[in-house]
């Protein structure tokens, strides 16, 4: 029998791609296998109605990146029924897709929230012609309030310059971190040290924030030590540790944003964001998950505690997306066990789950575009 090239090719196409399905099907398979979690986190009820008002002050905007319904699902079950999250009495649903993709990234669904424009996947702060959009940061700090950024990834990745920086790709990351010498924000908080200080252009952009008036710092000790002035702690070359390493690094920074930017009498806007839940599901780790969920449901707590003292402030939680197509098989609430299965390395499309509380927290119910976060806010704060 006579074989040809092509048929040998062929044969060989197929075998590889039947190692490719069957790769994936065992990944799938080896997260199927029951995880239990004994030691239950803490959570607190507040009053579901803090308001003295209907004014809002302040808002502070809670992004889980890539935490879809299922993740905190998962989350309640591993914690034995009860998350902080419980506690909001108002829940949307947003539309995440991007202008020219249907499963965006973060850095579309970011640019969506920051700026109220859907724009092309990978673009962060400009519209699909990738021209400059002023973000919800830039808005507040010219009508005077106080503005911060506290996230536990890079700070030239894709979230956190949606509300910054400005460029059609998110990957430019050294041009990207220069934006931050123009954006304003007050309080800048996460890691990417590398982005700002080995860069090809060998430009020293930790000298030139302090030349612009920010306190530098590269470790939490001396940022704990700031009480007043502008903030720019980059305390990692790259992202933060994850949650077991990080311990409570990032709820401690983002409630000393929230005592620093609340010196403000007109008020502020702060976007504090769980960025590695994402890299868990991107890795389908349900273990790190959790600790990333947790760590992220801890930190609303002391913001929910915050905001019930503070009455004057809105609290809106939210993804950017779901990742890794997770699904809650089976589990056991009263021993904190689950069984999940993941259907995918990257992110899916299904609608994200909006939670909000405090004055105007009713603005948030219902099904709408990414783009209305933005919307929201700016009405409900005045900004135009
Ligand atoms: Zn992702």
């Amino acid at each position: 029998m006579k074989i040809s090239i092509k048929s040998i090719q062929l044969i060989f196409l197929l075998f590889c791609f039947s190692f490719t399905v069957s790769a994936q099907y065992q990944q799938a398979a080896d997260t199927k296998e029951k995880l239990s979690f004994t030691n239950e986190k803490p959570y607190s009820t507040v009053k579901v109605n803090p308001v003295k008002g209907k004014k809002v002050k302040n808002v502070i905007l809670m992004i889980g990146d890539g935490m879809g319904m299922t993740q905190i699902s998962t989350a309640w079950v591993a914690n034995h029924g009860a998350l902080n999250i419980d506690n909001f009495p108002v829940i949307g649903l947003s539309r995440t897709y991007a202008a020219n993709k249907l499963i965006t990234d973060s850095g579309a669904s970011g640019t969506a929230m920051a700026t109220g424009e859907k724009t092309n996947y990978h673009s962060v702060g400009v519209d699909v012609q990738g021209n400059p959009l002023p973000s919800i940061t830039d808005l507040a700090s010219e009508k005077g309030l106080s503005t911060g950024i506290v996230v536990t990834c890079g700070l030239s990745d894709a979230t956190p310059s949606a509300f910054c920086a400005k460029n059609p790709d998110r990957d430019k990351e050294e041009d990207i971190a220069a934006d931050y010498l123009n954006c304003n924000v007050d309080f800048i908080f996460g890691g990417g040290r590398a982005q700002f200080m080995h860069r090809a252009d060998k430009r020293d952009l930790m000298s030139e924030m302090q030349q612009k008036g920010y306190q530098v710092t590269r470790t939490w000790a001396e940022t704990e030590k700031i009480v007043s002035g502008k903030v720019f702690a980059v305390l990692e070359d790259g992202q933060l540790p994850l949650a077991p390493v990080r311990g409570d690094l990032w709820q401690q920074a983002s409630i000393k944003a929230l005592d620093m930017l609340s010196q403000n009498k007109k008020g502020f806007f702060v976007m504090l964001e769980g960025s590695r839940i994402d890299d868990c599901g991107h890795w389908n780790d349900i273990p790190a998950l959790m600790n990333e969920v947790f760590d992220f449901d801890q930190t609303i707590g002391k913001v929910l505690q915050w905001a019930e003292k503070d009455g004057e402030t809105l609290v809106i939680v939210l993804a950017d997306h779901e990742t890794g197509g997770l699904t809650l098989l089976d589990g056991d609430i009263s021993t904190g066990t689950v069984k999940g299965s993941y259907s995918t390395g990257g992110h899916s499309g299904i609608h994200v789950p909006v939670y909000a509380y405090g004055p105007q927290a009713q603005q948030f119910a219902g099904i709408y575009e990414n783009t209305e976060i933005f919307q929201k806010i700016v009405t409900i704060l005045n900004l135009k």
